[in-house]
C-alpha cells in the first residue's frame, strides 16, 4: 500500500462522521480557495462502514428531550434531505408513542419543534391516541398508551449504502479513503501538546489537523491520546471528581424474516418509523409468561435491505472496565456482544402487543443472522464534540451518531475558522461546569 508520508488533514474512522467531515471539509476549502479534499486523507483500519455506521438500524429523527440535541438533529435532518438518493434515505417520518409517564416530556418536545419550526403533530388521552393510531393502523391494539408524537420529517437510511453513498461524494471531491490503515500510536510536538504525526499499521504519516471519528474505539484513541480516563462531573450541585469518562452499553437489535411489505398503513403506505414505550405489562407471544410489568421500549420499521420488519429494544449496560470491553470483532461477528432469546423473545413479543400482524410470528426471527452492537458512551450519554491536544478534533457522538449526518458539515465549519453555535452545548468542559444535558423519563439513554 501507498501511504501518503503526510496530510494537511487525517481523518481517523469512515463511519458517518469521519465521511461526513471529509466530504463538507473538501467542498468548503474547494469553495474558498483554500485547498482542495487532496488536502484530506482518511484512514481506517478495516473499511468504510466497518462502524457502528455499519450496522444501525439508520433511524433519524428529532425526538429529543434536550433542546440541544433537538436543534442539532433538526440541521442534520436537512442534510439527509439535500441528496435523499445517495444518501439512500427514506423519508417516512417517525413516530414517539409514550404513556404517561413521559407524556409531559414528549408535550414539551412537541413544543418546542413548533418554535424551530420542526413539522409535528401532538394527540394527548388514551382514546384519542388509540383512534389516531388505529387510523394509520387497523390492527393497533398497544396498551398503556397516553400521547402519540408524530414527526412528519426523518424516518431512517440504510446503514451500508448510506456510508458508500457519502464516501463515493468525498472521493469526486478528491478525498482519499484508505482502508485497513489502523493508527497505532500519536507523536506530539515537542514545545506542545499536538499531534504532529500518526503511526499507523502501514507507516507514518506527518500531519497538521486530526478528526476523530471511531465511534465505539472512542476510548482506545482517547488512550492513545493521553487524555483523562476519570473526569470531574457536576451534577445537580456535587461535584465528583473521578468519573470514568467512557463506558459501553449494547445495542439489542434484529430482525423479524416477514415480507417487509405486509407492514404499511391503512392506505397502503409505508408506515413512519415506530417507537413505542408503554409500562402496559409484556406477556410472551411465546407463552404467555409475564417478560415484564416495568417500563419498556420498542421501535421498529419494515426495511428491505435487513429483509424484514427490523427494529430494536431497549440496550443494557456493560459491567466490564472499558479497557478491557472485547470491542474486535465488531457487531455481528462479535461472540459476546449480540442479542440473545431474551431479547428475541421480548421484541417480538412488543412487536405482537403493539400490532396484531406480528402475532404468532416469533418464529420467523431472522436467528442465522446476528444483530446488535457495542456503543461507548460520555458520562451523560451525550456527545462530546471537542478540540483536544490543540489540534485534535474528536467527534464522540455517545451513540446517537448515524442520524447525525450535519455534525461532519459543522465541524468543517468550525475546522475552517467558523465557531458553530450548534455544537457548543456538547464542548468537554460541560462536565465540569455541570451544564449537563437534561434528563428525560424515557426507558432509553439516548433520550
Ligand atoms: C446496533 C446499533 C444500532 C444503532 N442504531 C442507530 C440509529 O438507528 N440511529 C442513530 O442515529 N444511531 C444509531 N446507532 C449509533 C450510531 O451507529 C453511531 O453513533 C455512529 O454510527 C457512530 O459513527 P462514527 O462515525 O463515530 O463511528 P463508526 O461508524 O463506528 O466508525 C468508526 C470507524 O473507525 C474505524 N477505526 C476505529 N479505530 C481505528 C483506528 N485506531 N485506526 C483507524 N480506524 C479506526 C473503525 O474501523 C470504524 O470503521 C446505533 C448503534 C448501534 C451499535
Amino acid at each position: 500500500m501507498m501511504l501518503p508520508q503526510a496530510t494537511k488533514y487525517a481523518i481517523i474512522g469512515a463511519g458517518i462522521h469521519g465521511l461526513s467531515t471529509a466530504y463538507h471539509l473538501a467542498q468548503m476549502l474547494k469553495a474558498t480557495g483554500k485547498g482542495s479534499g487532496a488536502d484530506i486523507l482518511v484512514v481506517d483500519k478495516t473499511a468504510i462502514a466497518a462502524g457502528a455506521s455499519g450496522i444501525a438500524c439508520g433511524v433519524v429523527r428529532n425526538n429529543y428531550f434536550q433542546p440541544a440535541m433537538r436543534e442539532l438533529m433538526a440541521h442534520s435532518v436537512d442534510v439527509w434531505e439535500s441528496d435523499a438518493k445517495t444518501y439512500s434515505y427514506h423519508p417516512v417520518g417517525y413516530m414517539q408513542i409514550s404513556p404517561e409517564c413521559m407524556r409531559e416530556d414528549v408535550g414539551s418536545i412537541y413544543e418546542q419543534q413548533k418554535a424551530i419550526g420542526y413539522e409535528s403533530v401532538f394527540i394527548e388521552g388514551a382514546g384519542a391516541s388509540a383512534k389516531y393510531m388505529q387510523g394509520l393502523f387497523d390492527d393497533w391494539q398497544a396498551q398503556g398508551i397516553t400521547s402519540v408524537l408524530h414527526e412528519k420529517r426523518g424516518g431512517y437510511a440504510n446503514n451500508k449504502a448510506s456510508m458508500h453513498g457519502l464516501a463515493a461524494k468525498a472521493e469526486a471531491e478528491g478525498v482519499r479513503i484508505l482502508s485497513g490503515v489502523e493508527v497505532k500510536s500519536f507523536e506530539f510536538g515537542s514545545n506542545s501538546g499536538a499531534v504532529t504525526a500518526l503511526n499507523t499499521n502501514h507507516g507514518r504519516i506527518d500531519c497538521e489537523t486530526v478528526v476523530v471519528g471511531v465511534g465505539p474505539w472512542v476510548n482506545k484513541i482517547w488512550n492513545l491520546l493521553e487524555l483523562p480516563k476519570e473526569i470531574t462531573v457536576k451534577a445537580n450541585g456535587v461535584v465528583r471528581p473521578d468519573v470514568p469518562m467512557w463506558k459501553f452499553w449494547c445495542l439489542e437489535e434484529g430482525t423479524l424474516g416477514v415480507d417487509p411489505e405486509m407492514h404499511r398503513t391503512n392506505d397502503g403506505r409505508f408506515p413512519p418509523v415506530l417507537h413505542v414505550d408503554t409500562d402496559a405489562p409484556l406477556y410472551s407471544d411465546r407463552d404467555g409468561k409475564l417478560i415484564t410489568d416495568k417500563l419498556w421500549g420498542i421501535y421498529y420499521k419494515p426495511d428491505f435491505s435487513f429483509g424484514g420488519v427490523q427494529g430494536g429494544a431497549s440496550p443494557y449496560k456493560v459491567d466490564q472496565d472499558p479497557d478491557q470491553v472485547a470491542i474486535d470483532p465488531y457487531g455481528p461477528d462479535s461472540p459476546e456482544f449480540v442479542v440473545g432469546e431474551d431479547f428475541i423473545d421480548m421484541w417480538c413479543s412488543a412487536l405482537a402487543h403493539c400490532q396484531k400482524r406480528f402475532q404468532g410470528q416469533m418464529p420467523l426471527y431472522k436467528r442465522e443472522e446476528n444483530s446488535g452492537g457495542l456503543g461507548c458512551f460520555t458520562p451523560d450519554n451525550f456527545p462530546v464534540f471537542d478540540v483536544f491536544r490543540e489540534n485534535v478534533y474528536v467527534i464522540a457522538d455517545s451513540n446517537h451518531g448515524y442520524k447525525m449526518i450535519g455534525v461532519g458539515k459543522l465541524v468543517a465549519q468550525e475546522l475552517m475558522g467558523e465557531k458553530s453555535a450548534l455544537l457548543e452545548p456538547f464542548r468537554f468542559a460541560r462536565f465540569a461546569k455541570g451544564e449537563l444535558h437534561p434528563t428525560s423519563h424515557s426507558p432509553f439513554p439516548w433520550s
